[in-house]
């Protein structure tokens, strides 16, 4: 039983135009992936739902596109002010219906806030310009423009701060929303809905359908022509997918997807600190990140140092359900993830791989994997190439930085990727030949709400956060003005 402070946070409905709708579709079980347990059902929404929560957008967009960025960013502030003092019941929340540990799911929540917070001070700033005239008799001005209504669909391992992340942007902007969330994790997006209720967002500018059928849901969020921007966060392939269903009303897109980044350390490197790092940007949320480490590669010479000290911190992971003190790693999300581990652990052993730690199932539950350390690693094995998202570590060792950074841009992904190294020439040759969105070197941590997240070639398109986090919610209007005597 899920104990809160404010137990009106727990919400079961869909919501649309600013009142709590059963689903027209039946219930989904929403279950906890820790112990297996029955958390609650909520309302299954249909496609006739979503047309439903589109058409009360697109009502609503006609006021709050006219109302000032003052007035949105009062009201935001409101909302970003209500999640920090429910952090612990949304973390509770989170923690329950996606398995991270509490305090990680509290960091998300703290962290899900910072982009409400940032986009209700960064909407004042948006400005237009002037151009000079290219004619005495006419000026020429540019200004901005919410670009309408914003389908959103969101994956599982962020369950609020993927909302936040599209959502904050969007209201500041004067958009108006309609959000699919994961079926495994609506709840944390029904909570968040409820605050913006009570912080005063008026009804209908933020929208919430949890729904089985995505496919269904989807085609209305791609395909509505009530709908002028479609933004998604989750795999490349359903990314590829719902970019096709996007084309038949050439929607403004924008596209978070799937990584596979590299973790390289040279051999000059502050071994400690990377392997610190590497262990965080492995195992944080069991490895489900799109910007966990998936390839680690470290220089031979440096190889049977960083893989013992490595072990070592592996080693002392506490595995345990995210309610319990101490918990850094939890459950995956779901059976078919643990299927996953086990097919890639499969593939890996029948190609030489040495296990040094786990690669089994973890006795806890059914959903829980032991944390794992693979070396003896070759290029044809799946977990070379495939985003793992889950514990598996596998270190790979490489000679020269040309081969290396040759060997981390192998990918059709471009998401996020990490080095580790002391020579300053190095590191900004390795950041500017490294094909990803994002490049951190000596460092593992990076995402803020101040800062682009985004990727480079199969992982996405656009950004979110920092300026350019807002700036496609708007359409770029250029105003000829003719007619004006000198
Ligand atoms: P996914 O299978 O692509 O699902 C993501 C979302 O799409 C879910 O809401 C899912 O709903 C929905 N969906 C699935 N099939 C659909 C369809 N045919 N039509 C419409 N919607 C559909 O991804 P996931 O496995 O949940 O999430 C993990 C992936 O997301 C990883 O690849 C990860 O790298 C990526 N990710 C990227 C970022 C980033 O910022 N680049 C951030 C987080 C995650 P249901 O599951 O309810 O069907």
């Amino acid at each position: 039983m899920l104990k809160l402070k404010d137990a009106s946070l727990l919400k079961t409905n869909n919501y649309i135009n600013g009142t709590w709708h059963a689903g027209s579709a039946g219930t989904i079980d929403v279950f906890n992936p820790a112990n297996g347990e029955l958390i609650t059902k909520v309302a299954d929404a249909s496609a006739e739902d979503t047309e439903l929560a589109v058409e009360a957008a697109a009502a609503a967009f006609a006021t709050w596109s006219k109302t000032t960025a003052k007035h949105r960013s009062d009201l935001m502030r409101n909302w970003f002010n209500l999640v920090l003092e429910n952090a612990e019941d949304l973390g509770a929340i989170m923690t329950a219906e996606q398995g991270k540990p509490l305090a990680e799911a509290i960091g998300e929540i703290k962290y899900a806030a910072s982009f409400i917070e940032y986009y209700a001070e960064e909407c004042k700033r948006v400005m237009g310009s002037t151009i000079p005239t290219i004619a005495v008799n006419r000026r020429l001005q540019t200004y901005k423009q919410p670009v309408g209504v914003v389908g959103c669909i969101t994956p599982w391992n962020f369950p609020a701060a993927m909302i936040t992340r599209k959502s904050g942007p969007a209201l500041a902007a004067g958009c108006t929303v309609v959000i699919k969330p994961d079926a495994a994790t609506p709840l944390s997006a029904f909570a968040l809905c409820e605050l913006a209720h009570r912080a005063g967002i008026p009804p209908g500018v933020i929208n919430v359908v949890a729904a089985s059928d995505s496919q269904a849901v989807g085609l209305v969020l791609t395909q509505h022509p009530k709908i002028g921007k479609f933004t998604f966060t989750g795999s490349t392939a359903i990314g590829k997918l719902l970019m096709a269903q996007c084309a038949s009303t050439v929607k403004k897109i924008s596209l978070e997807l799937g990584g596979n980044a590299p973790f390289i350390v040279f051999d000059d490197a502050h071994i400690d600190d990377a392997v610190t790092h590497c262990v965080a940007t492995k195992f944080r949320n069991c490895g489900q990140t799109c910007v966990c480490t998936n390839r680690i590669f470290v220089q031979e010479s440096i190889a049977e140092e960083f893989t013992a000290k490595l072990q070592t911190a592996i080693s002392a992971l506490k595995v345990a359900d995210g309610f319990e003190p101490g918990a850094i790693m939890g459950p995956l999300i779901n059976t078919r993830a643990v299927e996953k581990m086990d097919n890639f652990i499969a593939d890996a052993k029948s190609k030489g791989v040495k296990v040094l730690l786990g690669g089994d199932r973890h006795e806890l539950g059914q959903c829980f994997y032991q944390p794992t350390l693979l070396t003896n690693i070759s290029d044809d094995m799946r977990l070379a190439k495939e985003e793992i998202f889950g514990p598996i570590a596998a270190v790979q060792t490489f000679k020269t930085e040309d081969e290396v950074v040759a060997r981390a841009n192998d990918t059709n992904y471009g998401l996020a990727a990490y080095f580790f190294t002391r020579d300053i020439g190095r590191v900004m040759r390795v950041s500017e030949n490294l094909q990803y969105g994002i490049v951190c070197s000596n460092s593992g941590v990076f995402s803020t709400e101040v800062a682009p997240f985004g990727g480079w070639k199969q992982s996405g398109i656009g950004s979110e956060g920092g300026k350019e986090g807002i700036a496609d919610f708007y359409v770029t209007k250029f105003h000829s003005i003719g007619g004006i005597d000198s």
